[in-house]
Formats: C-alpha cells, sequence, structure tokens
C-alpha cells in the first residue's frame, strides 16, 4: 500500500487523499522506473462488496493504490470525520495516461468490453494518440485470460488497462501482475465511454455530484446495483458513531 500518500479507510479500504495531479505525477514516475504498480479506483459498490468477500479485501489490501472513484466514497469518509481532497476517476486517470502516453512514446495493452466496442476503442485510441504504442488488445469475452497474459509477458507494455468489471479485473489483475513491471489497472466500463457507445453524464450531472443519477436514468437495469448505495451510507454512520 501507498507510502506517498495518507490514507483515509473507509470501511477498512484504505483510500489515499490527494489530488488527480499529485497522482498522476507519482504514477508517471513509477511507469517510467518499470515498478508493478496495481492501481484500484473504487466505489462504494466496490467497498460493500469487500466487506463480504475476505479475498477480495485481500486482493485489495494488496494493490498499491486506491483512489476514490464516486462521490459515495467522499461523502463517507467526510461522515467519518477524515474529508479527503478530490475524487479519482478511473475514466480520467485513463484519459490523463493515455495522453502522456502520447507524448512519452510509451506503449499500452488493452483488454476488455465487447468485441465492436474494444474494435471502436483501437480507432479512437489511433487517431488520438499516434504516439501511443498499442502493444496489445483484446476484447473482455475470454475463457482464458492464460494467453493474454503470455502476450502481455511478451510484450512488456508500459500500462494494461483492464475492462471486464470488478471483481473479476481486480483478481485477474492480482494473479498476473507480476508477469510485467508496468501499471495494472481495472477501468470498469471505461471503454464503453471512451467508444462512445455509452455517454458519459453531462458537466451538469458531474459538477452537481448526480453522475450516479444521470447513469440509473440512461441504464435503468442498474437500479439492482444502485441499491447497495443506501446500505452503505448507513454502514458508514454506523461505523462513525461506534468509532467516536
Ligand atoms: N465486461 C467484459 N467481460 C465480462 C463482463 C463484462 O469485458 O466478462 C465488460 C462490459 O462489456 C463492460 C465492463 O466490463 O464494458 C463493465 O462495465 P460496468 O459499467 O459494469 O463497470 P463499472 O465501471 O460499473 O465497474
Amino acid at each position: 500500500m501507498s507510502k506517498e500518500f495518507p490514507l483515509v479507510s473507509v470501511l477498512n479500504v484504505p483510500f489515499i487523499n490527494t489530488t488527480q495531479a499529485a497522482f498522476l505525477t507519482t504514477i508517471e514516475s513509477h511507469i517510467n522506473n518499470r515498478e508493478n504498480t496495481f492501481v484500484v479506483t473504487a466505489n462504494p459498490e466496490i467497498v460493500m462488496y469487500a466487506r463480504n468477500n475476505p479475498n477480495y479485501q485481500q486482493i485489495l489490501n494488496n494493490a498499491d493504490y486506491i483512489t476514490p472513484d464516486g462521490i459515495g466514497i467522499l461523502k463517507g469518509a467526510a461522515i467519518l470525520g477524515t474529508p479527503m481532497a478530490e475524487r479519482i476517476t478511473g475514466y480520467d486517470t485513463m484519459l490523463d495516461l493515455l495522453k502522456w502516453g502520447n507524448d512519452q512514446h510509451k506503449s499500452v495493452y488493452l483488454i476488455g468490453a465487447k468485441p465492436e466496442v474494444i474494435t471502436d476503442v483501437k480507432n479512437v485510441v489511433t487517431t488520438r494518440y499516434p504516439n501511443l504504442n498499442i502493444a496489445g488488445i483484446h476484447d473482455g469475452y475470454f475463457d482464458d485470460f492464460a494467453p493474454i497474459a503470455q502476450d502481455i509477458s511478451k510484450t512488456q507494455p508500459d500500462m494494461v488497462f483492464l475492462a471486464v468489471g470488478f471483481p473479476k479485473q481486480e483478481q485477474l489483475i492480482a494473479d498476473y501482475r507480476h508477469q510485467n513491471n508496468g501499471l495494472w489497472m481495472g477501468v470498469g466500463g471505461s471503454f464503453d465511454v471512451l467508444s462512445g457507445h455509452t455517454k458519459r453524464a453531462p458537466k451538469f450531472f458531474q459538477n452537481h455530484h448526480l453522475e450516479w443519477f444521470y447513469r440509473l436514468l440512461s441504464e435503468p437495469t442498474r437500479l439492482k446495483r444502485m441499491m447497495v448505495l443506501p446500505r452503505y451510507l448507513k454502514t458508514v454512520k454506523q461505523s462513525a458513531r461506534t468509532n467516536k
């Protein structure tokens, strides 16, 4: 776990408390030094899942950095009396690193999402980031990750972005990260957004901390997954009372 940044624990998940800019500088230096780095961008759903899954909690404990992705984490930290600086989302971090990687002529390996989505991701990345070397690219519907890991091991990319959703992406990273000393980061539904298959919430929703509400409106099937949010807030409040 990170030693560079102060940590804020939300229901036993240790988040780094810093800015997006400071975090990026640190990650870039790890990539330049070819250091094996595992980043988890966690939201309340992940925190609640870890509570019931000791194996996943263990994976989180072994990550190098856990960032607060989602306003619910900042809210939770504030309730616990340990407010955090800002949200560090997987999507924004990935975009910043793709841009930086393009400037620095780095290489990237992209795995995840449906075949038609990853094809569009490839087009977007080659057009927008022409100096970024795509070491490999694969959709997220594979039976066995071992051959992909073997290719990663062969090509030794600077950054690996895995977009197959949690908990699978973190489990795979934990299992295979030793095969390449680069950045490994799970980015959930980011490829759907990058390719334009899913729209990110307009700025208004983002600025008013209503991104979750926009997602619910555009994908009502997410309601079941979002039901965890009230339970999360209740658990945080209970924890705040007990720790007083
Ligand atoms: N996905 C995948 N392989 C699977 C299951 C899911 O590649 O076996 C992809 C799915 O197509 C989507 C992403 O993983 O692009 C998960 O997106 P979601 O919005 O659920 O992720 P979140 O950011 O909410 O964790």
